[in-house]
Order: structure tokens, then C-alpha cells, then sequence
């Protein structure tokens, strides 16, 4: 497993200590805390030192970085109109919220939590505790989970997964064995029953966006290993990263770090090219103008990059990565909200999986105080209708089903399809196919010239969610800020 934690403050002071020493070393000077300030207003005024592409959780954590580092000279283009990317609240009324996008956190995600402190959002535990319900066709069955009993298959998955570090998974020792087979194809060696099997698929689908027959075992076994080596505390409410929720919403995290860059925060302009990113000053066209910059900390995920045109083009191997890397795993989710959680006075959690219809799996969504209930659901969006009035009845027809009559007064509806929203996502997690991360995963870190690679599914642990996000935001402004140094030493 990967112990290198370079979200921790004790390694973030030490690497952005070196950073100052390098600057210290290139001015000649004892400089100390603002030194990398000064160096920058030294600089020509239309060339910036930095620019950060994406405003999502990775883009905004490196620009608040090197704010808080000295640097003024930098400014974060986003292509929205908002920021948080894959995060985002639904208004609900009366300062109640329901998330859209990503939500959870759990133990070993510290780099999320840090933030939060800092910029003092709360936080409160989900809730999961009653029994959860299981559909199909007109059957009904209830389970409660907490008292469930390890499964040996988990355990293998879980064993399996201390030998492919978070890090670098395609430098596993059987790596090129292991990436010749699907999450699919593994489970099907172990002969599990068919119950087990839909429960396997189910919760790794939600995990991934895509179905264990699309996901390489390399991959799903290199998430394992950041969750301490644990399918349950990678998947699971109790003791898991769906354990905690942010008040207000994760999307709180981004509007705080945003406020805090004032005009350095550029909306609605989309990167469409980046020319001389080889050279001493890179150039950025948006559709807002030209912006030159020293660095460029490309906070996307790898499809997105592929929709910028790069002059000259990318070497092969980072061109084929983007180029490949899979962009199918959209997801969708939706809301009902009722006057209470009605389902918790029955002792349910409001945890339903429907075997053979749109819905995937609801969750309570529900503010810390209770005080209206939420259902959010991720449904399978070819078997639902996007007409907003006939989805909402089918859905609640679904929870009516499992969790009683009331399920049908709700009193709003709210649907977020990430696949028809805006073309600035594309794809919700990594949902890597086998073959791909032995083939291009070493393209996927490395800076190409003066362009800085982030974005959650380049964190070296929590890769796919908003910790990781947080992680390579990190990271990159690190980079970012050693090479303005090392670069100026060389001039
Ligand atoms: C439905 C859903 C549920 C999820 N659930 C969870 C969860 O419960 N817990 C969890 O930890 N994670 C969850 N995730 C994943 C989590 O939200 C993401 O891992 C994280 O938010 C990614 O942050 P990021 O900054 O790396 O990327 P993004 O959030 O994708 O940010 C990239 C930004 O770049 C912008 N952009 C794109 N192209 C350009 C361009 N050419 N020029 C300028 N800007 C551009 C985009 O608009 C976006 O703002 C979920 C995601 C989804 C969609």
C-alpha cells in the first residue's frame, strides 16, 4: 500500500519549504515566508506565473495553495459558470440542500477533512442505521447489514489488494497478470451464488460507474488498497468512506476556496487550446481571450484534456492516454424530498436496490436535523423516462414498493443526468477497462513540459473521489511552485 501521504501538513511544509529554499538559493538571499511573492511582482505583467485549468475540488485546492504560499501571480480558468465541478447542491428551499454530485467521505480521507476544518465546514454522519430493502419484480426482502458476517470473497479482494499499491498500480509485481481480467471475470471464478453476486455488483458499480464486466481487476484492487486495503471501508456507510457528510454540502468546500481567490477566479472560460507548452511561456486560449503563463496545472480528468487542442501535439503516450482513456461512466441521480424521513420510524434506512429496474440504489439524504426527508437515488438512466413528471412517479412508485405508501408525497423532484448536463464532465470516476493501466497508466502523472497534470484520478491514494481530488491539487501546486524555482535558476 502506498504510505507517500502528500496531503499531510507535516510533508506539505516540507516540500513547500524546499520550494522556498530553491527560491532562496536562486535570489541569492535568506528569504523567508514571502520570498516566492516577491520573486513573482519581479515578473512582466501579462505573463503570469501559474494557471490553473478546472475549478473543481483538485483546481481550486492547488490555487488556494499557492495563494497561500506567496503567489500572486496566478489566476484558475474554469469553463462553468460555477465551480466544484463534479460537485454540486441542489437548492432545496430554506437553506436545505440536496448533493447532485459527489458527497461522502470516510475514515483515511484526511486530505478532505483537513480542508474542511480549515475552512470550517462541519460535518455529520450519514445515515444508515435500520434495516436496508431489496426489490425484484414484485418480491420484497429486508436485511439488516450490520449484523452481516464477513464474506471470503471480500476477504480475498481485500488480500489481493495489498499487492497493488494506490500509487502506481501498473508496477505491481503480477500486474500484467492481474490487468488481463475484469472485476467480472474474477468473481465468476469464485463461484458465488447469484444473491451474492447482484450484491457484488451492485455496490461496485456505484463505486466505479460502471459494471464489474467493464472494470479491470487491476484497477478496482488498486481502490481497495487506498481504502486500507478494505472492500468495506472502501464501499460501506459504517466505519466507510460513505460514513460522512459535509453541512451545506460538498460543494461548500469549493465556493469557500473560490471567495477567497476574488478576481483570480475566471468563470465561463472553457480552454479549447494550449500552444507552447514547451517553451518558456505557455499560452492558454480561452473563450474569454489569450492568457500566458510559466506553469500550467491542468486540473481535468484525462477525457476532458482530450477536448483541448495542444500545439504542438502531446507525446504519443499522453496523447493515446487521453485520447483512451474511458469516458462512459456518466451517472445519474435524483431527489425526492418529503415532509420527514418517514422510512425511519419503520426501521428502515432508506437503502433500496432494485435487481431489474431504473433504480440502482437510495440512500437518506436527509439534513443532519431531519427535519425534511430526502431520498437521493442513482438509477440506471436508460430505463427512466427524463420527462421530470412520469420519472419522479415511477421512482416513487419503486419506494413505495419498499418503504410504504408515503413514498408517493413527496413534494419536490430534482434529477441531475451527468451525461446531459454540459460536456465538462463526461465521465463520473475512472471506470478503467483491463489492459489499459499496464498499457498507459505511466503516462498519467508525469508533467509533459510546462503543463502539470491533477485532477483526482491523478492522486497517488484515494484516486476517484473528492480526497484524491484534494490530494492532486496539493501535489500539483507543489510542482508548480518547485518549477517557477527551477526554472528561474536555470534562466
Ligand atoms: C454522481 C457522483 C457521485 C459521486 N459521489 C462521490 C462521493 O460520494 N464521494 C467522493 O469522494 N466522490 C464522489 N464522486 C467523485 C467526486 O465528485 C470527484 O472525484 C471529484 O469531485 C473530482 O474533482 P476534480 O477537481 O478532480 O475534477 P472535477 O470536479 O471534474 O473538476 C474539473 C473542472 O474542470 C472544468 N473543466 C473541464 N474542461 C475544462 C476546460 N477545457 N477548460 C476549463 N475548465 C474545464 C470542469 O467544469 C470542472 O469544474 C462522485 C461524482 C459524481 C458525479
Amino acid at each position: 500500500m502506498n504510505t507517500e501521504d502528500t496531503s499531510s501538513p507535516a510533508c506539505r511544509r516540507r516540500l513547500l519549504l524546499q520550494a522556498l529554499a530553491g527560491v532562496a538559493l536562486a535570489g541569492g538571499t535568506g528569504l523567508a515566508g514571502r520570498a516566492l511573492a516577491q520573486t513573482v511582482e519581479a515578473a512582466p505583467s501579462d505573463v503570469l506565473d501559474v494557471v490553473v485549468i478546472g475549478a473543481g475540488l483538485a483546481g481550486l485546492t492547488a490555487a488556494r495553495d499557492l495563494h497561500r504560499a506567496g503567489c500572486t501571480s496566478f489566476a484558475v480558468l474554469e469553463a462553468r459558470d460555477r465551480v466544484g465541478g463534479r460537485t454540486v447542491n441542489h437548492q432545496l428551499g430554506g437553506g436545505v440542500i440536496a448533493e447532485a454530485g459527489g458527497q461522502w467521505a470516510g475514515p483515511g480521507q484526511t486530505a478532505i477533512f483537513d480542508l474542511a476544518r480549515e475552512l470550517e465546514v462541519e460535518t455529520f454522519p450519514s445515515y444508515y442505521q435500520g434495516r436496508n430493502v431489496y426489490l425484484a419484480g414484485d418480491a420484497r426482502y429486508e436485511e439488516d447489514l450490520s449484523a452481516a458476517h464477513g464474506n471470503p470473497v471480500t476477504a480475498k479482494l481485500n488480500q489481493l489488494s495489498r499487492k497493488v499499491p494506490s500509487k502506481e498500480p501498473w508496477t505491481a509485481a503480477d500486474a500484467a497478470e492481474i490487468d488481463k481480467l475484469s472485476v467480472a471475470q474474477w468473481l465468476t471464478s469464485q463461484g458465488i451464488d447469484n444473491a451474492s453476486r447482484f450484491s457484488f455488483d451492485t455496490s461496485i458499480g456505484l463505486t466505479t460507474g460502471t459494471p464489474p464486466a467493464s472494470l479491470a481487476l487491476l484497477h478496482y484492487l488498486s481502490l481497495i488498497n487506498s481504502a486500507d486495503c478494505s472492500m468495506e471501508k472502501l464501499e460501506g456507510f459504517h466505519g466507510g468512506a460513505q460514513e460522512t457528510r459535509f453541512v451545506g454540502g460538498s460543494h461548500v468546500l469549493s465556493t469557500r476556496m473560490a471567495e477567497a481567490l476574488g478576481d483570480r477566479m475566471r468563470l465561463s472560460s472553457p480552454v479549447r487550446k494550449i500552444a507552447n507548452w514547451d517553451r518558456d511561456i505557455v499560452e492558454i486560449y480561452t473563450d474569454q481571450g489569450l492568457v500566458r503563463a510559466r506553469q500550467v496545472i491542468v486540473a481535468l480528468h484525462p477525457a476532458l484534456c482530450h477536448q483541448i487542442v495542444f500545439e504542438p501535439a502531446l507525446p504519443e503516450g499522453r496523447a493515446q492516454l487521453q485520447r483512451l482513456w474511458p469516458a462512459h461512466a456518466p451517472m445519474r441521480k435524483t431527489v425526492h424530498v418529503y415532509d420527514r424521513p418517514f422510512w425511519r420510524d419503520k426501521g428502515l434506512n432508506g437503502q433500496i436496490s432494485q435487481a431489474d429496474g431504473p433504480l440502482i440504489f437510495s440512500c437518506d439524504n436527509s439534513p443532519a436535523d431531519g427535519s425534511v426527508g430526502i431520498l437521493s437515488a442513482f438509477v440506471r438512466s436508460a430505463q427512466l423516462t427524463h420527462e421530470a413528471e412520469r420519472a419522479s412517479q415511477t421512482l416513487a412508485g419503486i419506494f413505495a414498493q419498499a418503504l410504504g405508501d408515503e413514498a408517493m408525497q413527496f413534494r419536490q423532484y430534482h434529477d441531475h443526468d451527468w451525461a446531459k448536463v454540459d460536456p465538462w464532465t463526461l465521465t463520473c470516476v475512472g471506470a478503467i477497462p483491463p489492459g489499459f493501466l499496464t498499457r498507459w497508466g505511466r503516462y498519467l502523472k508525469p508533467a509533459v513540459g510546462r503543463l502539470i497534470w491533477s485532477g483526482t484520478e491523478t492522486a497517488d491514494i484515494w484516486a476517484s473521489s473528492m480526497d484524491g481530488a484534494v490530494r492532486s491539487g496539493h501535489r500539483a501546486a507543489l510542482e508548480a511552485l518547485q518549477a517557477l524555482v527551477a526554472n528561474r535558476r536555470n534562466a
